[in-house]
């Protein structure tokens, strides 16, 4: 009796701790990393579990971010309206796509993290890593098929550990939702909806707050709050070429 106590106390301490279990992450494997390396992964990938854990969290994760949620909670008492700068008639549908679609791919890290997957850490000599561009991890896929891998390159272990964990949550992404790159812009519900395929996206999500991510990617292009001093108009019409360098058109920025 007094032993099923100590088990059910301890199972209440560490649920304090984590919003799931550690036993409900899968297995891991290794090729190829050496002792140290091993030793920094199977730590990273205990944060990177808690943080896809934490985010598919029925209360606390992406779904407690409903539109009802946000009208309720953000838009009304923050008095914003559906933009119209934007042009956007159909706000509403948008954000429950881009929300159905968050559900969906972050539901799928989840997944992947409890049945487990390997790291293949990777040398100079692996032409993926040593090809232009400075590639710091890579998913493989074989026409249909990914393997269940991410392959870690050289330069992953030079970033610092913050930036690990992002490639990690990045990587893990493409594994299991299958996401992409996208560099368009996000000022359009087609764009919106674009970013939800987006590893960069996701990524934010890593060292971010959940709703800091969601209202700076989508509620606060959505959901215009109205100016308080109308801009004085010009007697004098503006004329002018506006340029701006492509490099700044999108916003892909890395939070
Ligand atoms: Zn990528």
């Amino acid at each position: 009796m007094k032993f099923l106590l100590t088990i059910v106390l301890l199972s209440i301490l560490s649920l304090s701790h984590a919003y799931e279990p550690e036993a409900a992450v899968g297995r891991i494997g290794f090729s190829g990393c050496h002792a140290s390396y091993k030793q920094s992964l199977k730590a990273l990938h205990r944060d990177l579990a808690e943080k896809v854990f934490e985010l598919n969290h029925v209360q606390e994760g992406i779904r407690k971010y409903s539109l009802n949620w946000v009208l309720n909670n953000y838009i009304r008492p923050d008095g914003r309206r559906s933009s119209t700068r934007f042009q956007y008639k159909t706000h509403a549908a948008t954000y429950v796509k881009f929300h159905d679609l968050l559900v969906t791919g972050l539901g799928k890290m989840g997944t992947k993290v409890r049945g487990g997957y390997s790291y293949y850490c990777r040398t100079e000599r692996d032409q993926r890593c040593a090809g232009g561009g400075g590639t710091i991890a890579y998913v493989l896929n074989l026409g249909p098929y990914t393997f269940n891998r991410i392959y870690l390159c050289p330069e992953f272990w030079k970033g610092d550990r913050n930036e690990q964990l992002s490639t990690l949550f990045h990587e893990l992404s493409h594994l299991a939702a299958d996401t992409d790159h996208y560099f368009g812009s996000i000022f359009n519900d087609e764009g919106m909806i674009q970013q939800t395929n987006d590893a960069y996206f996701y990524e934010k999500m890593m060292h971010n707050e959940l709703s800091w991510v969601l209202e700076r990617n989508s509620w606060a292009f959505l959901w215009m709050k109205p100016r308080e001093n109308p801009p004085i108009p010009l007697s004098i019409p503006e004329r002018g070429h506006w340029c701006r360098h492509p490099d700044h058109m999108g916003m892909t920025e890395t939070l």
